[in-house]
């Protein structure tokens, strides 16, 4: 009986959240902890920001660029989020999955319905909550800082995370952030869970079969 035969489909992992909500912290947790977890870099046509590195947190194209690359079918969803233009390139998350490897996304609610109308089967959903409006606000004026935002676009920010919370409900799992550390671990059992579900198995009946021999 060879146990080497029994494989696992990659699962497409999304974590989405109004933007303070401490998902990119948590996704890059997941990362370090998880060797046969990849990270889906996105491109976009917003500018690049102070630290930013062009290839690691996003590919950052110009509209023409991205435009063709939806023409040509090269992106796998791609949403507009604050006038600019966000989008999952399609080889390397088929490549990863193919090679059973999970992917992590980091996306909003309009990325995340366009994937499981592709591929419900392979997708995994969860949402994260900030613990409150006050802790939300508190975050994106933090977050301001760095940036150096200005009173607008936090406003903007706050507005637009009313909107994205209000989608919370399309999706598989719910998190409230009220400390990392707890919120790494609930998201690092939801994966466990979800790799062992028995869909995503294959290979399964042959060691089965194995087992019960002789019987
Ligand atoms: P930011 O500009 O702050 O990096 O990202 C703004 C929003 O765009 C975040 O909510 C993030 O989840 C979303 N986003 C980033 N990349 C993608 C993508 O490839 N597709 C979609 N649909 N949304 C994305």
């Amino acid at each position: 009986m060879d146990i080497s035969n029994l494989k696992r489909r990659g699962l497409m992992y999304v974590l989405s959240s109004p933007s303070g909500a401490g998902k990119t912290t948590i996704a890059r947790q997941l990362i370090k902890q998880n060797k046969s977890l990849t990270v889906s870099i996105s491109m976009t046509t917003r500018p690049q920001r102070e630290g930013e590195v062009h290839g690691q947190d996003y590919y950052f194209v110009d509209i023409p660029t991205f435009n063709k690359m939806i023409e040509n079918e090269e992106i796998l969803e791609y949403a507009k989020v604050f006038d600019n233009y966000y989008g999952t390139p399609r080889q390397p998350v088929e490549d990863s999955l193919s090679q059973g490897k999970d992917v992590i996304f980091d996306i909003d609610w309009q990325g995340t319905q366009q994937l499981s109308e592709l591929a419900p089967n392979d997708l995994v959903t969860v949402f994260i909550l900030p613990p409150s409006h006050e802790e939300l606000e508190k975050r994106l004026r933090n977050r301001a800082k760095e940036t150096k935002e200005t009173e607008d676009q936090i406003f903007a920010r706050m507005t637009k995370a009313a909107s994205e919370i209000s989608h919370y409900s399309e999706y598989n799992y719910v998190i409230i952030n009220k400390d990392i550390e707890t919120s790494v671990i609930k998201a690092q059992t939801i994966l466990d869970a979800e790799r062992m579900k028995r869909h995503r198995l294959t290979g399964t009946s042959t060691f089965v079969r194995g087992l019960m021999e002789g019987l």
